[in-house]
């Protein structure tokens, strides 16, 4: 039986069901942190707060999210693991580095064409996580995430994605990258992993969906990826209505079976930390919680004519085949 690897394990893939294809668990910035999180992070108070939420994401019949939390994102699986032991959901960890333009100075050193030399240790960092297991841990990453922003593709952000198709090649595993839609740099992405011979079915565009441009879209579409309209909630990218617009035109142009959904939400990021901000961003964004899609987005789509079996290749089908392996 086809499986794939989740925080508390090994998960058939029939059995992921309705998934939310990029919700992060937390985003945080550990060194911050450690340094001045007396001010706003409570450990246990954060974790409670992550498995009531999840519970009612789960309540609301959603069986499954993929976490994109990587390095650069605070990624750390025990605490993870510490919310999931209370919350019968399936969460999906990642693999990568989370960066706009330039690597942390932990690389610099070490790795082809640098001072120390050596082989890529992003690619032995990522292949243990999805081979060995997260530092320790029992959880395995079953995806790699990452990044091609506005900068492009710096030399520090071509060496990861080198590092990414590398690991790719090596494990089979599937690939979400952030891209900025506004800039439309899920051209570059593309363009870069079919040069490096990654398999563009296993391929998702994250934030694809904050664009409208629907030539944009089809054409990632007509390269074997998948589009992710992820960030439902985030008005400012691109309002709820117009992603629904966009989801609705590209289902009746027989798109459905590239486009997986999801909020890009947390339980808590500390982008914005302390009572403040947090307030201040429930009255910027407040459809921004993992509820979003199955409150209003699902019933605005099936209004809109699209049918359940379209409805059901975005959040059942399509996420199976991400993670089914190749070959
Ligand atoms: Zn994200």
């Amino acid at each position: 039986m086809a499986a794939v690897e989740t925080v508390l394990g090994s998960v058939e893939l029939d059995q992921l069901g309705v998934t939310l294809m990029h919700e992060h668990v937390f985003v945080l910035t550990p060194d911050v942190m450690q340094n001045y999180g007396d001010e706003w992070w409570d450990e246990d108070v954060r974790v409670a707060d992550a498995i009531k939420k999840l519970g009612k994401l789960k309540a609301a019949g959603v069986d499954t999210i993929v976490d994109p939390t990587v390095v650069g994102l605070g990624r750390y699986l025990p605490r993870v693991q510490r919310v999931n032991a209370e919350v019968d959901i399936n969460i999906i960890a990642a693999t990568g580095i989370y960066t706009f333009d330039s690597i942390p100075h932990f690389f610099h050193y070490r790795g082809p064409d640098t001072l120390l030399g050596g082989p890529e240790l992003m690619t032995e960092m990522f292949v243990r996580d999805i081979r060995e297991g997260i530092s320790g841990t029992s959880v395995k990453a079953a995806f790699l995430k990452c990044v091609v922003e506005e900068a492009g593709l710096t030399p520090d952000q071509a060496r990861v994605q080198a590092a990414i198709c590398e690991t790719h090649r090596e494990t089979g595993v599937p690939i979400t990258v952030h891209t900025n839609s506004a800039h439309q740099t899920g051209r570059l992405a593309l363009e870069f992993y079919a040069k490096h011979n990654v398999d563009l079915t296993k391929v998702v565009i994250g934030h694809a969906g904050d664009s409208n441009d629907l030539d944009y879209l089809k054409w990632i579409m007509d390269q074997g990826a998948t589009i992710g309209c992820d960030r439902f909630g985030l008005d400012m990218f691109n309002p709820t209505a117009d992603r629904i617009v966009t989801i609705v035109a590209l289902c009746a142009q027989g798109y459905a079976d590239r486009i997986v959904l999801s909020h890009d939400a947390a339980c808590y990021m500390d982008f914005f930390s302390g009572e403040q901000a947090q307030a201040m961003l429930k009255a910027a964004a407040p459809n921004w919680h993992y509820r979003h899609i199955t409150n209003d987005v699902l019933p605005a789509l099936r209004e809109r004519g699209v049918p359940e079996d379209q409805i059901k290749t975005m959040l059942v089908h399509n996420p199976r085949r991400y993670f089914t392996a190749a070959g």
